[in-house]
Parts: C-alpha cells; structure tokens; sequence
C-alpha cells in the first residue's frame, strides 16, 4: 500500500468511523440491568413521568422500524417492548407482541430504543447508528422534532452517494425526517 493509499484510507476512517474496530463489533455496547442501581430504568423520570404502567412497569410501547424510507419500504411499527437493560440514555428490550408490518423482527427479538427522542413514542435506534451518531450533528426536524435518524449516517451516505470514492467525503446533507418528510440536517464534526 502506497502512502497515497494510506492517506485516502485514513480520510475515509474520518468520514466513516471505522478505526477502532473493538468498538464496531455487534453487540458491544453494555447494559445493566441492576436494580439497585439509580442508572434502572424504572427511576428514569422519562419512564417515570411518560408511561406509569403500574402492573407493567417494564412494558412500553416503542415505534419500532427496520431503518429508514431509503432502504426498506416497511413501515415503523409501535410495539411492546420489556425493557431488560440500561446503558446510559439507551434501553434494551424484548418485542412481546407479534409485529404485524414488521419482517426482521418478531416476538422475542431484542431490540435497542431511545426515549428522549423529541417525540411522543420511544424510537427503536440500531446499536450502527449510535456508534456513529457521535461524529455527527444532527439538527431536530423542523416538522415533528426528531433528533435521530432511523439509519447510521455512513449507510444514507453511500445511498445517496454511490460515486464516492475513497477519501471523498460529506461535510452537511440535507436529509427527509424518517419519521415526517420534514427537514433535517446532518453535519460531519470530522471534516477536513
Ligand atoms: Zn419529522
């Protein structure tokens, strides 16, 4: 590998984090589910304040997807989803209905989800999209106030962007809200 390549290499790490590869593998991220912690989700004032199922305090409806208008036509889903774990502002959670438009997943799938999301329903988030979400800022949708994206940033990029080559990168798109139509924006904190 010449140093060109080495240096088109390293642009592209910037734009699509993928250095450290510990933190890439699936399923990294940790949860806790002690329930004396005052991390437990059940002392959360979001869960608290928001869903106060007193006989099912871990039961809670989440709009669950299979990513965004861009790479599949299945519509987000609201589901029931016991939560199970904790790590930070994300939950862990098992579906414990039968989706009816979902296709990857089904009762028993476990699944991650955000409450402050800027909406009324927790949104199920992909572990992909988290990992990546740092390196980017994400305006709220003008429309409906949603501050994620269904999709991780590096996959809309290569949707939108297939002629992107190596060492190429996206300082800011305009993006549709997955959730809306409405207008968000997405900025590279990386870019150089
Ligand atoms: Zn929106």
């Amino acid at each position: 590998m010449g140093l060109f390549d080495f240096f088109k290499r390293f642009k592209h790490a910037a734009v699509f984090p993928e250095k450290d590869q510990s933190q890439r593998a699936p399923g990294s991220m940790v949860f806790t589910n002690d329930l004396t912690s005052p991390k437990y989700w059940r002392n959360d004032p979001l869960i608290k304040t928001r869903y106060p199922l007193a006989d099912y305090p871990d039961d809670i409806q989440v709009l669950v997807h299979e990513g965004g208008r861009r790479k599949t036509k299945v519509q987000p889903e609201l589901m029931y989803v016991r939560t199970t774990g904790r790590s930070g502002e994300y939950f862990k959670g098992t579906i414990i209905n039968e989706p009816a438009l979902l296709r990857t997943l089904k009762k028993g799938s476990v699944i991650i989800y955000k409450i402050d999301t800027g909406t009324k329903y927790p949104i199920r988030v992909f572990e992909t999209f988290i990992r990546e979400k740092k390196d980017w800022e994400i305006t709220p949708c003008e429309k409906c106030g949603f501050t994620e994206l269904f999709d991780p940033p590096s996959e809309i990029i290569m949707i939108k962007f297939p002629d992107l080559k190596p060492g190429e990168s996206i300082e800011a798109m305009a993006l549709l809200c997955d959730l809306c139509g409405g207008l968000q924006t997405i900025t590279n904190k990386n870019f150089q």
